[in-house]
This record gives structure tokens, sequence and C-alpha cells, in this order.
């Protein structure tokens, strides 16, 4: 096990992101209970751990969508931000409802917390948002993050859920983030194209030349992110002094591995940078 990997088990404060390819059937869009129920497992046994986890989740859209029965010529009508918009809406409430059912099952008190660019870019937001969190962490509370897609409309969008990740994950000081996706990880070139390329295990440093292998797309059609947000997210992460791991969320149970230091998907390590501004970066974002 290397040193980097070693170091894995020290990590106190985790912020895990999962995205919606990863919750749903593929097939049909309904939620994956399987899938959903060993993540709760898995969350609550790192609590269990006296360790904090935050979880942020994709998915409103998604479980929104499927719970209207919306047809794929609604979503290309004019008013298509309303229509995702009002499913976020549905399916933001169902989806928490779904967690907070099997949270209870271990016992396990959850929040939820929905952020929008004015979260970190406002002062007192900021200031609030991350109270909020500390306090949470204090009574043993996981929260629970997603945008607030309901509200946020382009100009205060973060847009998608791997850059949401690093930026609370920033906000709360973790010293972990954990991406997980429908990919294996970070490849010199994308995988899917390019039968030559190769798999990388460790990012030592963030150089131009990593941030071009992350070019390439997932090809997933239900999330936002690309591999092109989850670098974007690294740079948030690794300025800011956390490590972060992309793996895939085929089997959730790489959770406890990852943590338990087994070399499982890309990890890249924290390059703390002083003058990284965070609420600067965020107003950056999508403009
Ligand atoms: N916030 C969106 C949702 O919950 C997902 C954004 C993303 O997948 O990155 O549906």
């Amino acid at each position: 096990m290397s040193a980097f990997r070693e170091m894995m088990k020290d990590k106190k404060r985790i912020v895990i992101k999962i995205g919606s390819s990863s919750l749903q059937h593929a097939e049909t869009g309904g939620l994956d209970y399987i899938k959903l129920e060993m993540l709760v497992r898995e969350l609550c046994n790192i609590r269990n751990q006296g360790k904090d986890v935050v979880l942020v989740s994709s998915g409103a859209i998604a479980a929104g969508k499927k719970a209207v029965h919306l047809t794929p010529d609604r979503m290309e009508q004019d008013n298509a931000i309303a229509v995702k918009q009002a499913c976020a809406a549905v399916g933001q409430a169902r989806l928490m409802m779904t967690y907070q059912k099997i949270f209870g099952e271990y016992n396990q008190v959850t929040a939820q917390i929905l952020m929008t660019k004015n979260t970190i870019v406002d002062n007192l937001n900021r200031y609030n948002a991350h109270n909020t969190f500390s306090e949470l962490f204090n009574l043993g509370v996981i929260p629970i993050v997603n945008e607030n897609d309901t509200v946020a409309t382009y100009e205060i969008e973060i847009g998608d859920n791997d850059t949401l990740s690093a930026v609370v994950a920033a906000l709360v000081d973790a010293d972990l983030l954990i991406l997980l996706s429908d990919i294996d990880g970070l490849y010199t070139d994308d995988p899917r194209t390019n039968l030559d390329a190769e798999f990388i295990e460790t990012v030592p440093k963030l150089t131009e030349e990593f941030m071009k292998m992350g070019k390439g797309s997932t090809g997933s059609s239900v999330g936002t992110g690309g591999m092109n947000t989850k670098m974007q997210a690294a740079v948030i992460a690794t300025k800011s002094n956390m490590d972060m791991v992309i793996a895939n969320s085929n089997d959730i149970r790489v959770i406890h591995k990852i943590l338990e230091g087994e070399n499982i998907g890309t990890l890249f390590l924290k390059n703390p940078d002083e003058g990284f501004d965070l609420p600067e970066f965020v107003e950056g974002l999508n403009q």
C-alpha cells in the first residue's frame, strides 16, 4: 500500500458525491434501491467510526421526471428550464424521503441542504452555511446536499454536482472528497474511443498535461458532469488542502475500501494554494 493510500485511513471529514446515473436504472430511470441502500450503509458506517460525512446527491431532476411521467418532448419545449425546475421540486422531496427512510433504519439522522452560488459568494450566507454545517456535525447528523435547482437560474447556478461537492468540501474544511461516477477515474485519453488510453492511479499535481487528459466526457445522459467538471472539482479540492478520489460507483462498497487505503480509482493529492479564493472562484463559474 502506498504511503498516500495509507493516509486515507486517517481522514476525518469526508464529502461523498454520487451522480444521477449511479442512482437510477439506465433502462427505466427508476431509483436503484439496492445501490441507495448500500450507499446509506457505507455512510452510516463512516459516522459510526466517529468521522464526519456529507453526501452530495444528484438525482432530483431525474427522480422528478420519473414521478410526473415526463415525456421527452416536454423537456424540449420553450419553458424547458421551468419544466426541469418543476421536476427538481418534485424529485428533491422524493429523493429526501427515500434517503430518510433508509437512513432511519440505521437510526441515522440526516439534514437537507440546498445551495446556490449565492450561498458561497455572499459573505453572510457563506458564514451561516458554514455554521450550520458545523452544528450538524456536532449533532452527529449527515447533511445531504444538492443545488437548489428550483430557484437556481443560469446566473446563480453552480451547474453541476461535481463542482458543487468540491465547493461544499472546501466550505466545511473536509480532508477528503470522493466522486463516485460511471467512470473508473482519469485516463490519459477517452478510453471509449482510444483503446491505448492508460489509467492514472495518482495525480501528484494538477499540471496542464493532466488537465488536458480530462477534456473528454463520460457519455452519461442523466447527470450534467463529465470528466472536465471532475477536473474542475479537483482544482478546487486540491487547492483547498484536501485529497480527492474519483472512483466507479458500479460497486458502492468502494467507499470503505478507499478509506481503508485500497488502490481504487484515481487519487488527486492535495496541493494547498494560499491564494485560492473560494467565493471569487465560485462567482466566476458559468459566466
Ligand atoms: N442538481 C441536479 C439534480 O439533482 C444534478 C446536477 C448534476 O448531476 O451534476 O438533478
